[in-house]
């Protein structure tokens, strides 16, 4: 007994010495030191100089440090530039751009309150939205280009309306304006997922949305290795109540993250630029195409909602769906098939092509479909324009001739 408590001892005395050791050289050699890098601060404990200060620590949030999970330095900094980019004045960093939609739902919403969605929403905001459900909120979807109709739907328990523009995979472009509007006056809060344009082609806090969400594992990290998200506002009481519950949650951000999402950051401007001009290069390459029914693009003049994205964007994403010829879902499978460059897979943002599909049941599913057929999704990324053409090309003769195979073989 006597042997462990004297360990036990000494083990404190060390562990003190180190630690004011620690201190003095970080110091000591952070002197004379300046790098173009942003420091990566790792912490779980944050250490503070008095006992006041230690009992006082939730005094220093929203933005202070008072816990790991709560942030360092790092995520500090990516914070402030992620909330410069989205014309905003605070930012809550989260561990996906999912965590950061679960979160502004269960910050705004609580039992008894009634949620408008839009049905064009990506999958999971209306899987949370439906978990809600089971927690007593009440969800609506509303057709996507309702615009000042929202008005209709609004009723004396509208805690939330939920927005993102253009819609995933079908691309409808909402009337922002026309939806704020209607929520400011009935004292409504809005909310926007912002992830296609990004901050550099769409400011919605600027049009008077309350919160935007983006997932920074798409344009910002840019590099398809790491999930984060994050939510911008001007209103520091939503801000507030957001970091309180994020740290609550335990819904931390590793610091090394938010070093690769501001490395990412940097060469942000110059990699959405290549890859939207070269989208929609490829979107109006694919549009005379005969096996094309539809390109689905917002910048595209001959797109249902294109005076919508004129009105309210500086510029287009990376991503845009087609809607080809019917055809048997074989014809679709060698399609992907012959992919060689272009990947299979969901997300975007990344330097390379990716390609998703999704089944023309999931369209007509929908409360308000907008497409009734199945939708082929391709993120653009960095490989020539020459080679994503030629490969498309290739891809679509692939379809065709098994097209033309089972229509023979139905004819027999
Ligand atoms: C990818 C994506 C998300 C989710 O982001 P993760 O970081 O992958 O969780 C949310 N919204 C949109 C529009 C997205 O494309």
């Amino acid at each position: 007994m006597e042997v462990i408590s004297y360990s036990y001892k000494t083990i404190l005395r060390f562990m003190k010495n180190a630690t004011a050791a620690h201190l003095a050289v970080q110091s000591k050699y952070l002197t004379g030191f300046s790098s173009l890098s942003p420091a990566v601060w790792r912490a779980s404990t944050i250490t503070f100089s008095s006992l006041d200060e230690f009992v006082a620590r939730k005094s220093r949030l929203p933005d202070g440090y008072t816990y790991g999970t709560t942030g360092t330095p790092t995520h500090r900094e990516l914070e402030a530039r992620i909330a410069a980019l989205d014309k905003a004045s605070h930012c809550v960093v989260l561990p996906s751009g999912q965590a950061a939609i679960s979160l502004v739902m269960l910050t705004m919403l609580k039992a008894g309150d009634h949620l408008l969605i839009t049905d064009s929403a990506y999958g999971p905001a209306h899987d949370f939205a439906t978990h809600l459900t089971h927690m007593g909120v009440e969800v609506e979807r509303y057709d996507p280009c309702i615009g000042s109709g929202i008005a209709d739907l609004i009723r004396s328990n509208t805690q939330l309306i939920w927005l993102e523009s253009p819609g995933t995979v079908t691309m409808e472009v909402q009337d922002v304006p026309a939806i704020v509007s209607q929520a400011r006056s009935h004292g409504i809060r809005t909310a926007i997922d912002n992830s296609w344009a990004s901050s550099l082609y769409f400011s919605p806090l600027s049009l008077g949305v309350d919160l935007c969400i983006q997932a920074c594992s798409k344009h910002m990290g840019g590099h398809s290795d790491l999930l984060m998200g994050s939510v911008s506002t001007n209103d520091i009481a939503l801000h507030t109540a957001l970091r309180a519950l994020q740290a609550t949650m335990g819904q931390a951000v590793s610091a090394e993250d938010c070093f690769l999402v501001q490395r990412g950051l940097d060469t942000m401007t110059l990699r959405l630029e290549a890859q939207s001009v070269k989208a929609l290069r490829l979107a109006e390459h694919l549009q005379r195409h005969p096996m094309v029914r539809e390109v689905l693009h917002p910048a595209l003049s001959t797109f249902k909602t294109h005076s919508l994205w004129q009105d309210q964007f500086s510029g287009s994403g990376s991503l845009f769906s087609l809607v080809l010829q019917d055809a048997p879902l074989d014809a679709f499978r060698a399609m992907f098939g012959s992919f060689r460059h272009i990947a299979i897979g969901a997300s975007y943002g990344g330097l390379h092509s990716l390609a998703a599909f999704y089944h023309a049941q999931q369209q007509t599913s929908r409360l308000f479909p907008s497409i009734q057929a199945p939708i082929i999704r391709l993120a653009i990324g960095l490989e020539d324009y020459s080679v994503l053409a030629t490969e498309l090309n290739q891809s679509l003769e692939t379809f065709e001739s098994v097209c033309i195979d089972s229509a023979k073989s139905g004819a027999k």
